[in-house]
């Protein structure tokens, strides 16, 4: 395949820039990952190999529209790739970061009910050069307004484990090249435990959110497909060797789902989970987003803050998750790139 911009190497840049100053792999490369922007505006290259770059390296993801809520503070971005797949990015601005939300699929094969992504299937693995792509975009948007992207979390699209041979490079390159610290990359999956076994042993010590949504294998099963081939119990056996071995917090996240997970039952069983990882395992609840293919609804406030007691006379810490992009479908479990954008802005 030939090199594209955020997929090439740095060695492979070497060889692309052979017969120029040696000091221009330097300029060209902070071109890409400090400044961002076009090549036609690295004003600090010549004319010539600008122009060169700018067909030699060229981007993967074309923007196809992107829908803005929460007063301008979550963006959706719709993009799609060169083999015509859609895929979803969200930008979000806090008071006191802005966390980028990336797809690491196009779809996905884990089959979830409650989940728009995997209602609608899997096409296929996004490449380094498109995760690390979403996260330049992301960047740039943000630097738009003023604001200095802090946090990636791979929650977007896809199961971010079932694509590793991508995840790992694409955030090694995030964490080297654009600055951003191991701690604020996460990586959110469904419970491979295969893949958190690994990531025990890999050199990038990102945080660890598991979707855990069920505390019995019972309900599991019904709500997440793969729960019957890593059931609750070696599941649970994997973080606690995660969280020993990396010595980092890492989190439970929680869909309330109207009568179906959030009764006082369901808080008790997953505050006894937790209890075996104490004290570094926090719960994010976050009241479930309706899909086309699971008409549940999300927990009502009352629901939530009964579930949330429990947890909190357990001692768990818990927070209860703000919906960002609801009316954009741009919230959790919402991707599924094919649904209309409300509010379009063509490039
Ligand atoms: N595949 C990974 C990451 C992408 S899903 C995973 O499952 O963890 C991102 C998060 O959205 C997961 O926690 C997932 O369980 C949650 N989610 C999926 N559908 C949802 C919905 N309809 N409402 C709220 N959260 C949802
Ligand atoms: Fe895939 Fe995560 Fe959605 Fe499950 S919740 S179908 S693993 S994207």
């Amino acid at each position: 395949m030939s090199a594209t911009r955020f997929g090439i190497e740095r060695a492979e840049l070497a060889t692309l820039l052979d017969g120029h100053p040696r000091y221009r792999l330097d300029q060209v490369w902070a071109a890409m990952y400090a400044q961002g922007g076009e090549p036609s505006s690295w004003t600090t290259l010549p004319k010539g190999l600008r122009d060169e770059l700018a067909h030699a390296l060229p981007r993967e993801l074309s923007e196809k529209a992107s829908s803005v809520s929460d007063d301008g503070d979550t963006i959706k971005f719709l993009f799609e790739t060169s083999g015509g797949h859609r895929i979803e990015t969200v930008l979000m601005k806090y008071s006191d970061r802005a966390t980028v939300c990336v797809s690491t699929q196009a779809g996905c094969a884990m089959g979830c009910s409650f989940c728009a992504t995997g209602q609608a299937g899997f096409s296929r693995h996004l490449t380094v050069g498109e995760i690390v792509e979403q996260v330049a975009l992301a960047k740039e948007a943000a630097a738009s307004t003023g604001r200095r992207l802090t946090n990636v979390v791979a929650m977007g699209m896809g199961e971010p484990l079932a694509n590793e041979d991508a995840l790992w490079p694409a955030m090694q390159r995030i964490h080297d090249d654009f600055g951003l610290s191991a701690r604020h990359l996460t990586v959110s999956t469904v419970g491979l435990i295969p893949g958190i076994r690994r990531l025990a042993e890999r050199p990038l010590p990102v945080t660890l959110a598991v979707s855990l949504h069920a505390a019995r294998d019972e309900l599991r099963n019904q709500l997440i497909p793969i729960n019957r081939r890593y059931p609750i119990r070696d599941l649970m056996n994997a973080c606690r060797d995660y969280v020993e071995s990396r010595r980092r917090r890492m989190s439970f996240e929680w869909a309330m789902i109207d009568g179906v997970n959030d009764s006082v039952r369901d808080a008790e069983e997953l505050a006894r989970l937790c209890r075996e990882i104490r004290p570094v395992v926090h719960v994010n609840l976050i009241p479930l987003n309706r899909t086309p293919g699971y008409p549940v609804s999300g927990s009502s406030h009352a629901r939530i803050q009964a579930f949330r007691a429990v947890l909190d006379s357990a001692g768990v810490p818990v927070t209860v998750r703000r919906n960002r992009g609801n009316e954009i479908d741009a919230a959790c479990g919402q991707l599924a790139a094919g649904q209309p954008i409300k509010i379009s802005r063509k490039t």
